[in-house]
């Protein structure tokens, strides 16, 4: 099999021969499973070890193998951060036994949720790893609400930003104003917390109070959410409506240029050019 590493070392009791395992990273989509990709959906159902985000919903996980291991992995997993040991350490235990493992993240691998810093912790333990795509939130949410993040007329750019900074940080706002840029559309992940300041920033760096953005909580999901609104006011909206997190915030024209498509027809219920939308009516 590709990616079967074989080392020999010389021991007392003679030469033995180790077999290293080998880990894909891999895209668990925002949460619907039927958008897994193909490729996801294979080794996740064929994986003895399961290394998973809380992100990931219990759906994608119960297409795993029964027998398989399952570790979960986050911030609240185990009680502890994984800061320092910035990949679980029994998925590296698990590969160097010679085992398959998944690490399911949700979303894309390599947007936000720090699966750089995971890969670059594997390729120095010499672990074959192989990287398996995936629906990030801001494409699911878009598809959701029938927004193109680049109409043609509106948006020649789409920045996927956060409001937080790596090490647990908070990006100081003057910073998040000076980066994002002044036009085309921007998707902020994990910025519930921090959404009125962020939109009063984006104020402050140049866009207009009436830039339509909206907030979409557990896009994909049954159960999720939307708020439409402005900068000026879907950090009330949000709250009003109470919308938990997960969620993005989309900013831009192409807010207002949003289509009902097929997909998105269960989230009945919209009140106007701005309100609320959710899946259950
Ligand atoms: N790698 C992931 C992002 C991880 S950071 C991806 O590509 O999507 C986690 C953030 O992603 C959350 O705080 C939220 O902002 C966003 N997110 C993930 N799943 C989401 C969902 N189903 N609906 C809305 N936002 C989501």
């Amino acid at each position: 099999m590709r990616g079967d590493e074989k080392r020999m070392s010389c021991t007392g009791e003679g030469v033995r021969a180790f077999r290293r395992g080998k880990v894909w990273l891999v895209g668990a989509g925002p949460g619907d499973p039927e958008l897994l990709t193909v490729r996801a959906a294979r080794v996740l159902s064929s994986a003895p070890v399961i290394a998973y985000d809380e992100l990931v919903s219990p759906a994608i996980l119960s297409l795993a193998r029964e027998d398989a291991e399952r570790i979960p992995v986050g911030r609240r997993a185990n009680g502890c951060r994984h800061h320092e040991a910035r990949i679980h350490p029994l998925v590296v235990v698990r590969a160097l036994e010679g085992k398959e493992v998944v690490r399911l993240k949700g979303g894309d691998p390599f947007v936000f949720g720090r699966g750089g810093e995971e890969a670059e912790e594997l390729a120095t333990a010499r672990i074959p790893f192989e990287v398996v795509p995936g629906i990030s939130a801001a494409l699911g949410a878009a598809a959701r609400m029938g927004i193109a993040l680049t109409h043609r007329e509106c948006a020649s750019s789409v920045t996927l930003a956060t409001a937080h900074a790596a090490r647990d940080g908070e990006v100081e706002l003057e910073a998040l104003e000076a980066r994002v840029p002044r036009d085309g559309t921007i998707v902020f992940y994990m910025g519930l917390s921090r959404i009125e300041a962020t939109c009063a920033a984006l104020i402050m760096g140049g866009r207009r109070a009436d830039t339509p953005a909206a907030v979409i909580s557990r896009a994909t999901l049954p159960d999720e959410r939307a708020v439409v609104g402005t900068l000026a006011d879907i950090a009330v909206r949000v709250q009003r409506a109470g919308l938990e997190a997960p969620a993005i915030l989309l900013v831009g024209e192409v807010v207002a240029r949003r289509v009902e498509s097929s997909n998105c027809h269960d989230m009945a219920g919209e009140t106007g050019e701005t309100g609320e939308r959710s899946a259950t009516g």
